[in-house]
C-alpha cells in the first residue's frame, strides 16, 4: 500500500529483522510514534535463517554486556508477545581433552555461568545417546533459544497490533533528504532514521560500508528429520569454542586450535561452527560454514553440507541424518569490529551487527541507542 502524502513519524526504523525490531521496540517503550520499513512481504533475511541461539554465556567484555541485556529483554517480550524464547541454557560437547580444558578453565573464571558436565550426563541430552568419544561437556546457563522460523514475524505483528507502531512490508528505503525518507512507496517525513539493513548497507550507504570492510559472510544450513528425542539445550562443538570469545579467549584454547589444525583441517577449511538446535516440530537446524566475501556466490557446496550433517550426526550419536531442507544465510561481516555503529547523516542512525551474533545482542544494542 502507498504511504499517504502527508506521513509522519517520529523514528523511522528500516529494515524488519531482529535488529530493526529490537530498535523498534525499544523507541515504543520510550514513548516514541514509530514506522518500520521492510523492503519484502514479509522478513526472510539472516534473522530467520539461522539457529535461534542467544549465546550468552559465550560472549565476553562489551558483547556480554550487551546480551546479558538482550537476554532479559527477550524474556519481557516473550512474556508479552509470545516469541517462544527459552531459557534452555547451551550445552558444550567435549569430545577430546583440549576441548575439556577450554571449558574447565571458563569454568573456573565463570562458575555462575557455566557448569562442567560429566559425559554419561552430556550423552543423555543428545539424541542418539551421544558419540563414543565424548568425554564430558558443559551447560552453559545464560544461554536461550527462540525459533527463528516464527519470532521475528510474531515481534513485528505485536508491535504492529498492540502498540501502534506501522510496521509496512513491501516499501524499500531509498534514502534522507533531511526532513523526509523516500521509500518505493512514497515520502515519510522523519525526526529520525535507524537503518537496520544488515548486509546491504553497501546498497544504501557505501562509504560506511566502505570504510568499516563490511561484507557479506554466507553461511550453508540445513534441517534435518526429528530424531525422535526432544533436546532442550542449544548444542554447541569443538568449533564453537574456537569462534565464541569467552572460549577463544581462554589459555587452553590455543592447543585446541593446534590440534584441530592437525586433526579436523577439513573442519577448519569451511571455517565451520558445527552446532544444533531443535524447533518445536522436532527437526533440528544443523550447521553451519563460512564465507566472506564482498558478494554471495549463490552455490550450495553440497560437501559443505555432507561434511556438516555427518559432523553433527557423529556428535549425536546417529549414524546418519535425513536432511528435509538446505539454504544459505547471509550476515554482515567487518574484521574490525563486532557491530557497526554509524551516524553517515544528519538524523540518520546506521545499527548494524557484523558478527553473527545478532539474534543475541540486538536488543541490547537497542537499549543502548535509547537509554532513556
Ligand atoms: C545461518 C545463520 C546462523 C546464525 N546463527 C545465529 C545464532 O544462532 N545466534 C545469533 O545470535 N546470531 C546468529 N546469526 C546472526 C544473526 O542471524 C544476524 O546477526 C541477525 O539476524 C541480523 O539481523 P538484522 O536485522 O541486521 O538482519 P536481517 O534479518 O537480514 O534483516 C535486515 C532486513 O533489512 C531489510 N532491508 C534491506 N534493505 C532494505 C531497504 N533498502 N529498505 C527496507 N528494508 C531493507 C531486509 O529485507 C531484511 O529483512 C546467524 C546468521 C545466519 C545467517
Amino acid at each position: 500500500m502507498d504511504i499517504p502524502e502527508g506521513a509522519a513519524t517520529e523514528v523511522l526504523v528500516v529494515g524488519a529483522g531482529i535488529v530493526g525490531l529490537a530498535h523498534a521496540a525499544e523507541a515504543l517503550r520510550r514513548g516514541h510514534r514509530v514506522t518500520v520499513i521492510e523492503r519484502d512481504r514479509r522478513a526472510v533475511g539472516a534473522s530467520i535463517r539461522n539457529f535461534g541461539h542467544a549465546c550468552v554465556t559465550g560472549q565476553s567484555g562489551d558483547l556480554a554486556e550487551l546480551a546479558l541485556v538482550a537476554r532479559e529483554r527477550w524474556l519481557d517480550l516473550d512474556a508479552a508477545a509470545g516469541l517462544g524464547a527459552r531459557p534452555t541454557g547451551g550445552l558444550a560437547v567435549a569430545r577430546h581433552a583440549t576441548e575439556m580444558a577450554v571449558l574447565e578453565e571458563l569454568a573456573g573464571l565463570r562458575p555462575d555461568d557455566v557448569e562442567l558436565r560429566p559425559a554419561d550426563r552430556v550423552r543423555a541430552d543428545l539424541p542418539g545417546g551421544g558419540s563414543d568419544d565424548v568425554v564430558g561437556g558443559a551447560a552453559l546457563l545464560a544461554d536461550l533459544r527462540v525459533d527463528p522460523r516464527i519470532t521475528v514475524g510474531r515481534l513485528a505483528a505485536w508491535l504492529h497490533d498492540q502498540h501502534g507502531a506501522d510496521v509496512r512490508f513491501g516499501t524499500a528505503y531509498l534514502g534522507f533528504d533531511g526532513t523526509h525518507a523516500h521509500t518505493s512507496r512514497g515520502r515519510i517525513a522523519a525526526d529520525h532514521v535507524i537503518v537496520c539493513v544488515g548486509h546491504d548497507l553497501d546498497h544504501l550507504y557505501p562509504a560506511v560500508a566502505d570504510e568499516h570492510e563490511v561484507r557479506r559472510c554466507s553461511l550453508q544450513m540445513a534441517r534435518a528429520a526429528d530424531p525422535g528425542r526432544e533436546v532442550v539445550p542449544a548444542v554447541l562443538t569443538a568449533t564453537s569454542l574456537l569462534r565464541y570469545p569467552a572460549f577463544a579467549e581462554t589459555r587452553a584454547a590455543a592447543a585446541l586450535r593446534a590440534r584441530m589444525e592437525t586433526e579436523r583441517p577439513d573442519l577448519l577449511g569451511i571455517d565451520a561452527n558445527v552446532m544444533f538446535t531443535q524447533r518445536p516440530d522436532g527437526t533440528l537446524l544443523i550447521g553451519d560454514s563460512h564465507h566472506t566475501e564482498p558478494t554471495v556466490d549463490p552455490f550450495l557446496d553440497e560437501a559443505t553440507t555432507d561434511l556438516l550433517s555427518a559432523e553433527a550426526a557423529r556428535v549425536m550419536g546417529l549414524p546418519a541424518l535425513t536432511l528435509v531442507e538446505r539454504w544459505q544465510g547471509v550476515y554482515a561481516s567487518s574484521p574490525h569490529r563486532p557491530y557497526l555503529v554509524a551516524e553517515p547523516e544528519d538524523r540518520v542512525s546506521v545499527r548494524i551487527v557484523t558478527s553473527g551474533v545478532g539474534m543475541t545482542i540486538a536488543h541490547g544494542l537497542a537499549r543502548r541507542h535509547f537509554p532513556h
